[in-house]
């Protein structure tokens, strides 16, 4: 990301309403470039900024006492201005395939959950950007309790930070946008908290995923703002009557909309979009649909996810049978289109996809 496109899209702190301790400044809710200005205003030379952004993001401090490197005096004369502002943990759950489901509390009382997925090669970290979700997709389990509030930057890069030290010290390798809530409804945070996972936290661009379920307009901005990171886009239908059905976004955007957008995207060389199809049980799982997605496919390129439906209480979906599945595999694959099913991690600790709710009830079963 170049410094352009940083600066007309990150507005200061204080104009953000991100100093939020009526006393002391929170350094994690600074970004790079207040970083350097608060330093400056407190008289220090300029690599301080450096060393206490080091710190934060990439040793996880969650305490100016922690920061060794700058000397006991400076520490304690920081300690008097500012903080660290840390997510707690307020449950963590293991599953039998090595998922771990994190439900952190932010510091309004409010929770959001992180999903680690440990596979043979990969550490992948599925994140939240927003407390609940405002869109409303008939299968997904956040979208029932709609939208709580937008989570400030230093809010979901904390989810990384939080998630490295509680259990992935080794380093996490992929991260997901897949969590609760519409990344693109909340870009400016989102984009801003994908610069400090990048550069800050160092996890390579080409790693990182932003899922959406498919705001066109804002699909564009993207790129401009956080270049290099992936797009996947949550299709799940191939027909408007279908789509209008389970996902209200459609009605606003529907698929000749989404999919003119998902050709204009700018992808880079040898890059693909992913589209994300759940499938649901005599929904959108027919031959038929199989052969449209086929068609789909080849206006752009892309690679599909499929994500057999993860039940939850109350849902009147129901997840097709192993059979189906592979069924509808096979006539993606017999076409030359790239189909890989997801297999679902973490299901029997509400992990898997759109089981996430940050609600207590979830928690206090066992
Ligand atoms: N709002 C973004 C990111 C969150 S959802 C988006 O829509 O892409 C992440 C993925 O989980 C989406 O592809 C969504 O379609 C899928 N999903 C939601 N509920 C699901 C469920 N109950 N079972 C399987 N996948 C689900």
């Amino acid at each position: 990301m170049d410094d352009h496109a940083r600066q007309s899209t990150v507005r200061p702190a204080r104009q953000r309403g991100i100093i939020i301790d009526m006393e002391k400044t929170n350094l994690k809710a600074l970004s790079e470039e207040d970083m350097r200005e608060y330093v400056s205003e407190l008289g220090l030379p300029g690599y301080r900024a450096k060393q206490i952004l080091k710190w934060i993001y990439e040793k996880g401090a969650s305490n100016i006492s922690e920061i060794t490197e700058l000397s006991k005096p400076l520490r304690e004369s920081l300690a008097e201005k500012a903080y660290i502002s840390s997510l707690k943990v307020a449950d963590r759950r293991q599953s039998a395939d090595g998922t771990v489901k994190f439900l952190f509390e932010l510091e309004d009382g409010n929770c959001v959950e992180s999903v680690l997925i440990p596979d043979e090669k990969r550490l992948t970290l599925c994140i939240s950007s927003q407390v609940g979700c405002a869109m409303a997709c008939g299968f997904c389990l956040t979208g029932k309790g709609g939208l709580k509030r937008n989570l400030k930057a230093y809010e979901i890069a904390d989810q990384v930070i939080a998630a490295m030290r509680g259990a992935a010290p080794d380093r996490i390798t992929n991260i997901v946008l897949m969590g609760m809530g519409e990344p693109l409804n909340n870009l400016e945070e989102v984009a801003e908290a994908l610069w400090r996972i990048t550069r800050l936290i160092k996890v390579t661009a080409r790693r990182v995923t932003v899922s959406t379920c498919g705001v066109a307009d804002k699909m564009l901005e993207l790129p401009k703002v956080a270049p290099q990171v992936n797009l996947a886009v949550s299709l799940n239908a191939t027909t408007d009557e279908v789509r209008d059905r389970v996902m209200p976004v459609n009605r606003k955007y529907p698929l000749k909309v989404l999919l003119e957008a998902c050709r204009n995207y700018p992808l880079q060389k040898r890059r693909r979009i992913t589209f994300e199809y759940v499938m649901l049980d005599h929904v959108n799982d027919t031959t038929e649909d199989a052969q449209r997605l086929v068609k789909i496919a080849r206006q752009v390129p892309s690679k599909i996810n499929l994500i057999p439906f993860n039940e939850f209480e109350g849902c009147e979906y129901k997840s097709p049978s192993e059979e189906r599945v592979l069924e509808f595999q096979a006539v993606l694959q017999d076409a030359g289109v790239t189909a890989l099913i997801r297999k679902s991690k973490g299901s029997e600790i509400l992990a898997a996809c759109g089981q996430l709710s940050a609600r207590a009830g979830a928690y206090s079963s066992s």
